[in-house]
């Protein structure tokens, strides 16, 4: 049951699921019903994923992209048999950000969903014991009506039969209203707002960069089995330091780490989604992350929901492409831009690949608030009136704050569409996490995503050339050059063999 909000903030609409009617689309029929064929053939599996994805073309709708039918293909439960079902939920809108539900943990009744910020009444006699809160999004329980008296603010997912107002008092069957807002981004380099004087600042649409750019709480939970090997909980705390190394670094000191516990829980089955769901239920977690570690040889894939990640082994890259994910980072694909087919997964210059890297790219970086406004330089307003624009950008690497003066790319928006161009060097010199030379410059096809939620920063290399080719390269009408002579770079000699580093690469860009 609804209740209309009370008021505040964005307090006109009550985004509550009475009605969970989908319209779909010729389009979506169509890419269903390819699915469907998979399912038939008993193929719509991990195995089979990157062809489905192509072939059916998946990627071009948002129900199947946001992470929900991945996380249901690489839990097997795409078959026969769920099918109805499984191709119900894909079409049902999803939960709101913050859901009340009437028992202590995640998977009891919902009593209320809420999508606008605003202070919402909980029915009476509805005794909330557990909130969904995604992340972006903080919720206050309050004890009076109208948003009043005792309260307690999450910003993760609480159950309420172990959470206490500020007065000690359980929270639990004692909220009688409750009030959603932003986490809002603390004030910093990385966010700022493009005024109308400011035709090369690019917008950043990612409405939750508060949520994202803290310190993060981590729980660590090593999943044992009988007769299978787990990595250490020290091995698995490693990596998670290591991660938030990488994340500070990247981010310039936005996002740092804080450890809230580690903890092993043994499980009974050893089917991949049963030992996921128990260990699930035994560790409890509201942290903002939970890193589950899962025994060696269990599940065939790693893989992200939100607010957790289940690692099937101890590789450094799968926990970055996996908290990736939860960070609300898609796949980066390549497209041959001679015969258009695409590879999924292929772009090896970001951690959401399938390839080694060390690094995001750079408009998944922009989307996490990792850019600063000088950062990257739009190009629309001198291409679109038919001028040239030469741009000198320094390469990205691990993006680290740099004294380096020139932009790290170049935006163009495409006209008529919700996406745009990144146009990057993602290295300054070849090394051993990819076969990047330095220099090399990236064409990225990436979504504007205005009101994405989710696994949404999905990116396809469209082009890609060294920094020394002659030849003008066209993506999706604009046309893109190296200027000579591009030799703002040192050789250096490393095992036998000479390598450029690069400081910068001029690009000529017209349309
Ligand atoms: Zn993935």
């Amino acid at each position: 049951m609804s209740q209309p909000p009370l008021g505040g903030a964005g307090g006109t609409a009550a985004s509550v699921s009475s009605n969970r009617q989908a319209v779909v689309s010729p389009a979506l029929e169509a890419a269903l019903a390819c699915v469907e064929g998979y399912v038939a053939a008993g193929t719509c599996d991990w195995a089979h994923w990157s062809e489905m994805w192509e072939t059916c073309r998946t990627y071009e709708h948002a129900e199947l992209e946001d992470g929900l039918f991945l996380e249901e293909v690489q839990s097997d439960a795409c078959t026969a048999d769920n099918w109805t079902a499984l191709r119900a939920k894909l079409l049902a809108p999803r939960l709101a950000p913050v859901v009340l539900r009437d028992d202590c943990h995640g998977d009891s009744t919902i009593l209320q969903e809420s999508s606008a910020n605003g202070c919402y009444a909980l029915p009476a006699g509805a005794g909330a014991s557990y909130v969904d809160v995604a992340i972006g999004k903080a919720v206050t329980l309050h004890a009076g009506a109208d948003c009043s008296g005792d309260s307690v603010t999450v910003e993760t997912s609480a159950n309420l039969c172990e959470t206490s107002f500020a007065s000690g008092a359980s929270a639990n069957d004692g909220v009688r209203s409750y009030r959603v807002q932003d986490v809002e981004a603390p004030a910093s380099p990385y966010r700022y707002t493009c005024s109308a004087s400011e035709p090369a600042c690019v917008e950043n649409h990612n409405k939750r960069l508060g949520a994202i750019n803290k310190k993060h709480t981590v729980k660590v939970v090593r999943v044992t089995y009988a007769g299978r090997s787990t990595p250490s909980l020290s091995d698995i705390r490693n990596n998670v330091r290591d991660l938030y190394s990488f994340f500070g670094v990247a981010s310039g000191g936005q996002v740092g780490l804080e450890i809230t516990a580690s903890q092993t829980v043994e499980v009974t089955s050893a089917n991949c989604s049963k030992a996921k769901n128990q260990a699930v239920q035994k560790a409890r977690s509201n942290a903002f992350l939970t890193v589950y570690s899962m025994p060696s040889g269990m599940c065939s894939v790693s893989n992200a929901g939100s607010n957790r990640v289940f690692l099937k082994g101890g590789l450094f890259r799968d926990y970055a492409h996996e908290v990736g994910h939860v960070l609300g980072l898609a796949h980066g694909n390549t497209r041959n831009p001679t015969t258009g087919e695409v590879d999924h997964y292929g772009d090896s210059s970001t951690y959401m690949g399938s390839n080694g890297s060390d690094n995001y790219n750079l408009p998944q970086l922009h989307w996490l608030g990792w850019t600063k406004k000088e950062d990257l330089v739009q190009v629309n307003s001198v291409v679109d009136n038919g001028g040239t624009v030469d741009i000198t950008l320094r390469p990205v690497g691990r993006n680290a704050e740099s004294s380096n003066p020139h932009p790290l790319g170049a935006v163009w928006d495409i006209p008529g569409t919700d996406q745009r161009l990144f146009i990057a060097v993602p290295k300054p010199r070849l090394n051993g996490s990819n076969q990047i030379e330095g220099g090399t410059v990236f064409v990225y096809r990436a979504p504007k995503c205005v009101g994405c939620t989710g696994m949404a920063m999905g990116t396809m290399v469209m082009a890609r050339f060294g920094a020394e080719s002659v030849n003008e390269h066209e993506v999706q009408g604009l046309f893109i050059r190296p200027v000579p002579p591009n030799d703002d770079y040192v050789v250096i000699r490393e095992d036998g063999k000479n390598i450029k580093v690069f400081n910068s690469v001029t690009l000529r860009i017209r349309r």
